[in-house]
């Protein structure tokens, strides 16, 4: 399908319209992984159970369908060719190893719209009923401080010698993989500095990739990105580039989010996206693990509203969120746009038979259904 010149912002919003306004992106995958009985403390990271547990992975995507997801993100951020060969894999393997990502979380998307489409009804007891909504894809690209496995994607310090070019020799290969390998969208994650950001949008012109990207930022003060380099510049960057079709923050304290939502607003007409970690605590590098480092940060649910208000339209969680929280997340969502039907004068529609003709992501994220048996009564594909 094509992506047409100057219209990806339009197909985000209008992936956004059907789905009635907001969307749910997933949660933790690691986090969840490890409620498992994961073991992540390596190089790959969650990246690891590409070849030792594929199934384990898909497990975990299910579980946010059932949540109330509707983007699943592919266990590929800390996955990198380089990092894959430098554990014994051929580049051939590497790269197949990136497109097992996706393949992973396009299959739980098929096995839970299946199973739906089957029964009708919900899985299990707590699932969100929320079957029939639109599922994306996004393949995850990590940082390069990622890759490095240092914790440099939380300070945005990569040194003197680390230039766009070296960057865009780093990333060149995966972005290529996994924009070919049947994910809907590209999600550059954790972004942590300007030069990274300046690096995808030449990679997404000179790749001249067939879906579009959402560009994530980090922040530790609520004000700039991790490096400290301006967010107002980070963003207009992003919002530069019409490959890309939404722009916000994850795996920052909840407590940012706000003003930094507010500031994005300022720079993009574009989709806000944010998923915050679960704040309270921060990432030891040597570790390799979260620590505690203080008082939790406030009920992270307690906040979704307004940042749904503010102007955040994509929200999810990022580190130490879980099920759970995304379960929380789609009900509070859900909660606010039944609260404002009331108020609307004119309930907005879905138009049979549109979805095709306005939506240009991948058909295969959609389903037709003729039933509506959502708790929520926002506007569902039909
Ligand atoms: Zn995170």
């Amino acid at each position: 399908m094509g992506f047409g010149s100057g219209g990806g912002a339009d197909l985000m919003r209008k992936f956004l319209d059907e789905a009635g306004g907001f969307a749910v992106i997933d949660g933790g995958l690691a986090t969840e992984l490890e409620a498992h009985g994961a073991d992540l403390k390596d190089q790959l990271w969650s990246a690891k159970y590409l070849f030792t547990s594929p199934d384990l992975i898909k497990k975990v995507h299910l579980d946010y369908l059932e949540a109330g997801a509707s983007i699943l993100i592919t266990a590929s951020y800390q996955g990198t060719i380089q990092g894959f060969q430098s554990r014994g894999f051929s580049p051939a393997e590497s790269e197949a190893l990136l497109r097992r990502s996706v393949e992973i979380a396009c299959e739980a998307r098929d096995i839970f719209q299946g199973q739906y489409l089957k029964s009708g009804s919900g899985f299990s007891e707590g699932a969100i009923n929320l079957k029939q909504r639109p599922v994306l894809v996004a393949a995850s690209i990590g940082s390069y401080g990622a890759y490095l496995a240092d914790g440099s994607e939380y300070s945005g310090n990569y040194g003197q010698e680390i230039t766009v070019e070296t960057l865009k020799d780093f990333h060149r290969r995966r972005l290529q993989v996994l924009s070919e390998a049947g994910a809907d969208i590209i999600a550059f994650e954790t972004i942590p500095n300007k030069l990274e950001a300046q690096t995808y949008v030449e990679l997404l012109l000179e790749c001249d990739t067939k879906i579009p990207a959402w560009f994530s930022f980090t922040s530790k003060d609520g004000i700039n990105v991790v490096s400290g380099d301006s967010m107002a510049e980070c963003v207009s960057l992003a919002d530069s580039c019409n490959k890309v079709v939404a722009i916000g923050i994850n795996c920052t304290a909840p407590r940012f989010i706000h003003s930094l939502i507010l500031s994005i607003k300022k720079e993009t007409l574009k989709p806000i996206l944010v998923y915050p970690n679960s704040g309270g605590e921060g990432y030891d590098p040597v570790r390799k693990d979260w620590v505690l480092s203080g008082a939790s940060d406030d009920d992270f649910v307690s906040y979704v509203s307004k940042w749904h208000e503010a102007g955040a339209s994509l929200i999810g969680g990022c580190c130490r969120t879980t099920p759970n929280t995304i379960r929380a997340i789609a009900k509070a969502l859900c909660k606010g746009f039944d609260a404002g039907k009331g108020e609307a004068e004119q309930p907005i529609e879905v138009e049979k038979n549109s979805v095709e003709d306005t939506l240009t992501l991948n058909s295969t994220s959609f389903h037709n259904s003729s039933s509506n048996t959502s708790a929520c009564s926002r506007p569902l594909l039909v």
